[in-house]
């Protein structure tokens, strides 16, 4: 896998101790997000915060969770990017304004957040990051409704794109989803207490109950009059739920848009399989986010799965300048080839999606030298051919190896004996509601334009979470 994660958020109420099922939730959602961390909770009257850089298992320790009393807490997991790593974006995003105080916590992307910013600036309004995040935030200080319910509805009419949110003041913790529903939220129940979760999976390490999706364009609201559900809009169909939660970010473990990401994960390997068929001795996976297609891939196929490649799990961030002879030592450092079951193999490799096609040129090259006799590829995707603008960091259109080359020249590239992506139909026809699916990286069909796309803008961060402002010259072409 060669895309970046996105964002985890996580949010409690009624917790006797929402800071440590925070830790919980946000710990098992940390493949959504490695770069910082932050819980911010609510004793009812007071707000307690921490935030840092790093792995969940770094950036807290017992005394600072004793430190974060309170039965209200919502949570965010930062993905990994080069720019824009200070300590003023690390979410959650607290505000005091004039309903008091307001934390967000947001996963996905706005995309008229530059326009929206360059507007309350022009009027005067301070920002402190340059998280799109918290143009919500500015949105919710300067509304007229009269109530904090109205205000925050009328703030999510506003802004356009990706968001799913969670929200803290002193005495709630709310939830909205945008009205195409792009990114995932679910809502879970921990005997009297009420949990939000970009993933289901956060709720089994607590023992929680899986309740259901936050509906595109509803607004949760979990305080002391008890649960309000509202909608800030009716949800605009299709619904552009991203397919990329089920090839390669969500957990196969979790369930996502209602359905179970390891069944439709399978699913993908079976199709796979059946449109293009091979020879081979073994079938391999590029552990761990292909594991699952793979095994759906070997059990159409009936041609046996086998560990060929070992993932080491604890590759952090290396500083190393390698000598010359180190080839491929970035690649190596997280995948060891296992020799005695590659020898002499015919072998099919499975990945999810092929980016760049920097790295799987050097893993065939390490499977080569490993003594696989022939090596036919197949991806669990179609070729990515465009960027995202919804949250996921994908590089600019022309980085991405589809977008400028065939099926055939990548393969050549790659080095490999055959290479296979899935067809679109073919991914389509592995999840329930086809028509419900946002596909554009792969076609090109944005769903949602970015606000100023015809003009050349500046566009210096892809992140996931809503970083930076401006838009990429190549949205829309
Ligand atoms: Fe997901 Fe691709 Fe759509 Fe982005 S463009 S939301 S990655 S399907």
């Amino acid at each position: 896998m060669k895309l970046k994660e996105e964002c985890a958020i996580f949010g409690v109420y009624g917790a006797a101790d929402a800071a440590q099922v925070a830790y919980l939730g946000l710990y098992s959602l940390q493949h959504r997000g490695q770069e910082s961390s932050g819980i911010i909770t609510s004793d009812g009257d007071r707000i307690h915060e921490h935030r840092a850089i790093g792995l969940v298992a770094k950036v807290y320790d017992r005394e600072i969770l004793e430190n974060l009393p309170g039965r209200l807490a919502i949570g965010h997991n930062r993905y990994s990017t080069t720019g824009f790593s200070s300590i003023a974006n690390i979410q959650p995003l607290l505000v005091d304004c004039k309903i008091g105080k307001i934390a967000v916590a947001h996963n996905g992307n706005l995309v008229n957040a530059i326009e929206l910013r360059r507007g309350m600036e022009m009027d005067g309004s301070i920002f402190r990051s340059t998280t799109d995040s918290e143009v919500i935030l500015h949105l919710i200080a300067r509304s007229r409704q009269s109530t904090r319910e109205e205000m925050i509805m009328e703030a999510l009419r506003k802004v356009k794109g990706a968001f799913s949110l969670v929200f803290l003041t002193t005495d709630t913790v709310m939830a909205a989803r945008d009205t195409r529903g792009f990114r995932p939220l679910c809502l879970g129940r921990l005997d009297d207490a009420y949990l939000f979760a970009s993933e289901s999976c956060a709720f089994d390490i607590i023992g929680a109950q899986y309740m259901r999706d936050v509906a595109p364009g509803e607004l949760c609201v979990l305080g002391p009059g008890g649960p309000k559900f509202m909608r800030f809009a009716e949800p605009e169909e299709p619904l552009q739920r991203c397919i990329f939660e089920f090839i390669y970010f969500s957990r196969p473990d979790s369930k996502v848009f209602g359905e179970n990401v390891d069944k439709v994960r399978r699913k993908l390997g079976r199709r796979l399989a059946e449109e293009s068929p091979v020879d081979a001795d073994i079938v391999i996976a590029v552990p761990d986010s292909s594991n699952t297609i793979a095994l759906g891939f070997a059990e159409a196929s009936k041609i046996p799965f086998e560990l060929g490649l070992i993932r080491n799990h604890y590759v952090g961030r290396t500083f190393i300048q390698p000598r010359q002879s180190m080839r491929d030592w970035d690649v190596r450092i997280k995948f060891n080839p296992v020799r005695g079951v590659l020898k002499g193999k015919k072998i099919v490799v499975v990945d999810d999606s092929i980016v760049r096609g920097s790295t799987m040129r050097k893993l065939v090259s390490i499977l080569r030298q490993a003594g696989a006799d022939k090596i036919h590829l197949r991806i669990g995707s179609p070729p990515i051919t465009h960027s995202c603008y919804y949250g996921i960091d994908t590089p600019t259109r022309g980085e991405l190896i589809a977008s400028n080359h065939s099926v055939e020249a990548i393969g050549e590239y790659l080095g490999v004996d055959s290479l296979h992506y899935l067809s679109r139909e073919g991914l389509l026809t592995c999840v329930e509601e086809p028509h419900n699916y946002c596909v554009a990286c792969f076609s090109g069909q944005y769903p949602v334009i970015p606000d100023g796309c015809l003009h050349k803008d500046v566009f210096e961060d892809r992140t996931g979470c809503g970083e930076g402002f401006g838009v990429r010259e190549d949205v829309g072409r």
